[in-house]
């Protein structure tokens, strides 16, 4: 077993004969993923989760599955269907099928059966934070935190969407020079048909609602993809859905790799537009699509540029915060700290105490710094990790690892010619550059090939404007550290980030189309005064 942070003591899991851990010992209440409420969609026989389709859920005919490993043990901790392409295609049709029906649902039933999925997901919060603790290792807390904020964002999500899908816009022709008043234009806003929702598995539960109840509430329906770690979590969310009682086949799930059916989902006919969180597959993926609405949210390189006259402590606190939180492994994390010369050693020396009180361990136990999501992921951050060294960046701490877990670190001195400057770890390793000005600072921002978020420190509102015009990033956080939420905020990438702009009202306004109805006059209609 690893090393487990001091003070926490290891309650409520037993590791069972195949390596997992089973949950005999949690209080009743508490037992649950796949149980319960959720028997239905485990394939008990088998112990392989069942994929959702046509409102029901089912085993797929291909007869194999895809392990799901736990980062922690490094063991296969569940199983879901390895669909195949038939399936997908029965999938798509169906969606096709439900939506155009579902599209003649009036708005505020529409919203009346979010509401309900919201108040389902919220209730069975522990089910699916159980999930999240052992697909992905997301520390305890922080796992039910994602699946209440996923069932906020569907509440204010259909609250959102009674209101701005009832408005169009009435326009009249005398505008527009050489025309009378002989026509009238109703825009309205259309749904898009059949919308594939692509999450990745930093934030599962979170990231597939935010494109599942923009999608429903515009009118569409959906396929879902979800992450292979994650892919567990995010079918017990799609049963509340189900529980909620929306028609069948309006919302279907279907799992497997996504190197082996992404490439059939992405480019298929029955698609009508792609929401898409995760790196840099998007992009081939943007690349590989036919002409439909594109939303993707790829990686980022977050910089956060501390000036002289910053507030070190509030500077060091989101440092830490910002670059550690889950290990590392946000869209959002501060990942590379760019900090004015003059003050670089206060800072780096209320950084290091933070860090120094981080506690390490397995996520079950709510440290604050848990085992990355897989092997690979670990050995692409050690990799990063030597090439610092090789090229002589500092060590604020001692390098250390054990399976999937890697201490947190902070590297000073880092220099351009390190890939740590660039590449985006994914992990809790931190590099830090000293800046000799402002301008520095944005041009090592702007050379970046993201451009997701980046955050500045100072006391100086108009020093602060300024940088952030500067900044070539989708948002740009004043005194604190980069973040996606709340949820209804506008959030978008430049560059390699990504394509449009997400958000609850973004998200639903991505997901429609304008639609124009003309009333031709024979003659000119003027307003008599
Ligand atoms: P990823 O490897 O790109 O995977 C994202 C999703 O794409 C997963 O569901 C994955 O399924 C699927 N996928 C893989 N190959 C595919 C293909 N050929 N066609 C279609 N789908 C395919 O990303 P990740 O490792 O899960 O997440 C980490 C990345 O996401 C980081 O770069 C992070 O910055 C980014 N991210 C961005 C945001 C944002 O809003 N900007 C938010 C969170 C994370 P499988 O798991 O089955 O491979």
């Amino acid at each position: 077993m690893m090393i487990i942070c001091g003070h926490h003591q290891k309650v409520g899991y037993q590791e069972n004969g195949e390596g997992a851990y089973d949950l005999a010992f949690l209080p009743r209440g508490k037992r649950m993923a796949g149980t319960g409420s959720f028997s239905e969609i485990l394939d008990g026989e088998n112990n392989v989760y069942k994929y959702y389709s046509e409102g029901e859920w089912r085993k797929s005919v291909s007869g194999k599955s895809v392990a799901i490993v736990n980062p922690t043990t490094r063991k296969t901790q569940y199983k879901v269907q390895a669909c195949s392409q038939a399936e997908v295609n029965k999938v798509m049709e169906a969606a096709k099928i439900a939506q155009k029906a579902w599209a003649k649902t009036p708005l505020w039933k529409r919203a009346e059966l979010l509401h309900k999925a919201a108040a389902i997901l919220k209730e069975h919060k522990h089910p699916i934070a159980e999930c999240l603790v052992k697909e992905i290792a997301k520390p305890a807390k922080d796992s039910v935190t994602e699946v209440v904020r996923s069932g906020d964002l569907i509440s204010y999500c259909a609250e959102e969407g009674v209101r701005i899908l009832g408005q169009g816009t009435f326009l009249v022709s005398d505008s527009f020079p050489g025309n009378e008043r002989t026509k009238y234009c109703l825009a309205s806003k259309v749904p898009l048909g059949v919308v594939l929702a692509i999450p990745p598995f930093n934030y599962p539960v979170n990231l597939a609602v935010s494109k599942i109840a923009p999608a429903l509430i515009a009118g569409n329906s959906i396929v879902l993809k979800p992450p292979t770690q994650g892919a567990v979590s995010c079918l017990h969310m799609v049963h509340c859905f189900h529980l909620a009682g929306f028609p069948k086949s309006l919302i279907n799930c279907v799992t497997g790799k996504g190197s082996e059916i992404g490439d059939f989902l992405t480019m298929h006919p029955g698609v009508n537009c792609i929401s898409f969180t995760g790196g840099d597959t998007g992009i081939s993926i943007s690349k590989k699509a036919g002409m439909i609405p594109l939303q993707m949210e790829l990686g980022g390189k977050d910089a956060c540029i501390v000036l002289e006259d910053a507030d070190l402590d509030l500077a060091a606190a989101n440092i830490v915060k910002g670059g550690l939180s889950y290990s590392g492994q946000r869209c959002t994390a501060v990942k590379i700290v760019l900090v004015m010369e003059s003050v670089a050693d206060a800072l780096m020396e209320k950084v290091n105490a933070k860090v120094a009180k981080l506690t390490v361990g397995p996520p079950e136990e709510d440290c604050d710094i848990t085992p990355v999501v897989s092997e690979s992921s670990a050995n692409f951050i050690e990799g990063l990790v030597m090439d610092a060294k090789e090229k002589g960046a500092t060590f604020c701490q001692t390098y250390k690892r054990e399976g999937n877990l890697i201490w947190p670190l902070l590297l000073d001195n880092v220099r351009a010619d390190m890939r740590i400057a660039w590449e985006e770890p994914f992990g809790p390793v931190l590099p830090v550059i000293r800046i000799g000005s402002v301008e520095e600072g944005i041009n090592h921002c702007n050379a970046s090939n993201f451009g997701l978020q980046g955050c500045v420190f100072t006391k100086d509102i108009n020093k602060a404007m300024i940088i952030s015009d500067a900044m070539e990033t989708g948002t740009v956080q004043i005194n604190s550290a980069p973040a996606r939420g709340p949820d209804h905020f506008p959030f978008q990438g430049l560059k390699d980030s990504g394509i449009g702009s997400q958000g609850i009202t973004n998200s639903i306004n991505m997901m429609v189309k304008v639609k124009s109805t003309v009333i031709n006059l024979p003659t000119a209609s003027y307003t008599m005064g």
